[in-house]
């Protein structure tokens, strides 16, 4: 028996006809353990309910509530669940208006708080999933709760799991077995004090990866509303086509730098482990998808282009830096006691240029920090594209290539040679999705 793990995204529980897709795939692909993301929407909406009742905002906060219900209500109702289901689905949605009742009366929501509430979307949508998984009768179908298994550090909203607890509990508590499914939940955890946490936004892949390690399965699925990894996002060109294989190296690049279908996270367990990924579609199942592999049959110089818009590129100058020791782990270290984590870097010899995930303002105390170490420029407006692939700092003429797709878009910075794997450049946001139709052309279309 072939040990898989699968995972369904938000858009594969948006409502019981999707459900009912997912369970049926479940089925043909002979998964053993399920893990799933809330309903589509729904974590944002519990961000935003949670947001509206700081600000004491009662009309946004009972609509929301309100929203929130009505949804996972219809799915129960269209999926014609026990008596037993409904009052799981009552009780946790009655939880849900006590949190945020006490966030309403406190005008505070502590990360701690957050949590809870955020929970609620996974919760439900499992109950729900593993009633869609009755409904075909072909085997005993468990639902569990994750946090008796996913133990995490105490760092909400974002915590990190302790992989080795986590083994040894899923050993136990949850192993795979032939003729039974386990339906469980993505994105959440437990901290060792008993309080929920979750793993960051989109972390349900997360999810799926650390148990899929944990209960050493031979393949984790990853089901999304697209048929696996482009070479580039077929949104900013058309002429994008689907991967059928890539390489962990490969794919770790990719979700780092921006496509969007794979958490970054995700291959964690998949790497030190060696087990397969694969990426598909729960509504177009039949168009294969992308598998990520340790070992792949062709290595293409370039295979996919990623992107990432609206960053910003902060240049921290100084006479100090010109031969002394140390400047840069001064730079680093504001970077860290901010929590900003820093992409692209840079240097000359009395400067250091950075790019970072976010759109920063002049004004936050990251930027003061710095500042106090020398000048601080300032440049927002900037898309980081990525070209992923293979032996790039070997292969002679890939600049040539490279700045000649280009031809008169300007090239803000430029990072290249850390890894054989990518080659990563800055442009003004106005013309990324030109740089990528061009770099694509030359790159993939003409290979
Ligand atoms: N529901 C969570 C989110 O929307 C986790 C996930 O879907 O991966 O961020
Ligand atoms: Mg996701």
């Amino acid at each position: 028996m072939k040990r898989i793990v699968a995972k369904f995204g938000g858009s594969s529980m948006q409502d019981a006809s999707a459900m009912r897709k997912a369970a049926a795939l479940t089925i043909a692909r002979k998964a053993g353990f399920v893990i799933v993301s809330a309903t589509y929407r729904t974590t944002d909406q519990l961000l935003q309910l949670a947001g509206a009742a700081e600000l004491g905002n009662l009309a946004a906060k009972n609509e929301l509530l309100e929203t929130i219900r009505q949804r996972h209500l219809e799915i129960a109702d269209d999926l014609a669940v026990s008596r037993l289901v409904l009052d799981a689905i009552a009780e946790i949605l009655k939880e849900l208006e006590a949190l945020i009742l006490s966030v309403h009366l406190l005008k505070k929501c502590s990360p701690n708080t957050l949590d809870q509430i955020l929970s609620v979307g996974e919760r439900m949508s499992s109950l729900l999933f593993a009633e869609a998984l009755k409904e075909l009768n072909t085997h005993a179908i468990r639902w569990f709760d994750i946090r008796e298994v996913m133990m995490t550090n105490d760092r909400h909203l974002k915590a990190e799991p302790l992989f080795d607890e986590i083994s040894e509990l899923a050993q136990k508590y949850c192993p795979i077995e032939p003729g039974t499914i386990i339906v469980s939940q993505g994105f959440i955890g437990r901290n060792k004090k008993g309080a929920t946490t979750t793993l960051g936004r989109g972390g349900s892949d997360y999810s799926g990866s650390i148990i899929a390690g944990a209960l050493w399965a031979d393949q984790l699925e990853i089901w999304t509303d697209v048929p696996g990894i482009s070479t580039c996002d077929p949104k900013i060109y058309s002429k994008a086509r689907p991967i059928s294989e890539l390489s962990y190296d490969e794919a770790s690049e990719m979700a780092q730098y921006g496509a969007k279908v794979l958490h970054p996270t995700t291959l964690v367990a998949a790497m030190k482990q060696h087990f397969p990924v694969f990426v598909g579609s729960t509504f177009q199942p039949e168009k294969g998808g992308t598998f990520i592999r340790s070992e792949v049959k062709d290595q293409p110089l370039v295979r996919a282009i990623s992107h990432r818009l609206h960053q910003s590129l902060l240049v921290i100058k100084t006479p100090k830096m010109f031969h002394a020791v140390g400047f840069m782990s001064n730079i680093f270290r504001v970077f860290r006691e901010h929590e900003v984590s820093v992409d692209c870097v840079t240097t000359s010899e009395i400067g250091v240029a950075v790019s970072v995930d976010q759109e920063l303002e002049l004004n936050i105390p990251l930027v003061r920090d710095l500042q106090k170490l020398g000048e601080v420029k300032f440049e927002i407006g900037y898309s980081l594209i990525s070209l992923i692939g293979n032996r790039m700092f070997i292969t002679a003429g890939m600049g040539k290539q490279l700045f000649a797709a280009l031809g008169d878009i300007n090239v803000r910075m430029m990072c290249f040679g850390a890894s054989q794997y990518n080659l990563n450049i800055l442009v003004k946001d106005e013309d990324c999705a030109r740089a990528i139709q061009n770099l694509h052309q030359t790159f993939i279309e003409r290979c």
